[in-house]
């Protein structure tokens, strides 16, 4: 499984989030602490962020522990809303920049963390790989992001083994899906971190339970069970 992390809040830099915490996604690309499968994510690396409403996006099929690139520019990028991963592929996977979290329809930014049979997915009308995961996020932007927690539970349903962590945000909306992997919560007084692990010690990570949807907006945040609705 990959690691991924998303935030909304006040503007903070891509450094703040993903290289400075002690167990921040920089450190989990070679050490995560709640990892279930893969030990590490050395199969590259992506950062997107909202400028305005366009989604930017700088991605890498290399380490992000060796790229002095991302380590020298990212205190430099700021943003009130990043989804960010490290990837850890799955066997058979194609390695590339374009297979590498987070995906995006020109308007969403979208990271899975899992693993998904692409035989049970309807064909999507664009995919940026032939990942699952690329092939998982256009299926769930032609469905619509609105329709996220339907889509999960169509998809899980369909394929019983899959694990569906997905991290999806527009700038002024956050979305997370729990199926089958670790999820935590982080809401900080500038804003609101959703992580698959949490980045340090922090007493108020929450865990997000299992099969679970978190919506965070200016409304605040909820965490609703996705199956039984
Ligand atoms: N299946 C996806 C890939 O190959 C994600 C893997 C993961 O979560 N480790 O990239």
């Amino acid at each position: 499984m990959c690691r991924h992390l998303g935030w909304l809040g006040r503007p903070v830099s891509v450094a703040s989030l993903v290289c400075a915490p002690p167990s921040g996604l920089l450190v989990q690309s070679y050490a995560p602490r709640r990892q279930r499968h893969g030990l590490f994510n050395a199969d590259g690396w992506g950062v997107g962020f909202f400028d305005g409403a366009v989604p930017r996006r700088w991605r890498s099929p290399a380490p992000l522990w060796g790229d002095a690139s991302f380590a020298s520019v990212a205190p430099a990028l700021t943003s009130g809303c990043v989804v960010a991963a490290v990837r850890s592929a799955t066997i058979g996977m194609p390695i590339e920049a374009s297979a590498t979290a987070p995906f995006s329809d020109g308007r969403w930014l979208l990271s899975h963390n899992g693993v998904v049979d692409r035989r049970v997915l309807p064909a999507p009308s664009t995919a940026e790989s032939a990942c699952d995961s690329a092939v998982l996020a256009a299926v769930i932007f032609d469905r619509g992001l609105d329709r996220l927690a339907d889509t999960i539970v169509d998809v899980g349903t369909a394929d019983p083994q899959a694990r569906l962590n997905v991290l999806a945000a527009d700038g002024s909306r956050l979305l997370a899906t729990a199926w089958g992997d670790t999820l935590s919560l982080l809401q900080r007084p500038d804003g609101v971190v959703v992580a698959s692990e949490p980045y340090d010690d922090d007493p108020h990570w929450r865990d997000v339970p299992d099969r679970h949807l978190v919506d965070v907006s200016a409304a605040g945040i909820t965490v609703t069970a996705l199956e039984g609705r």
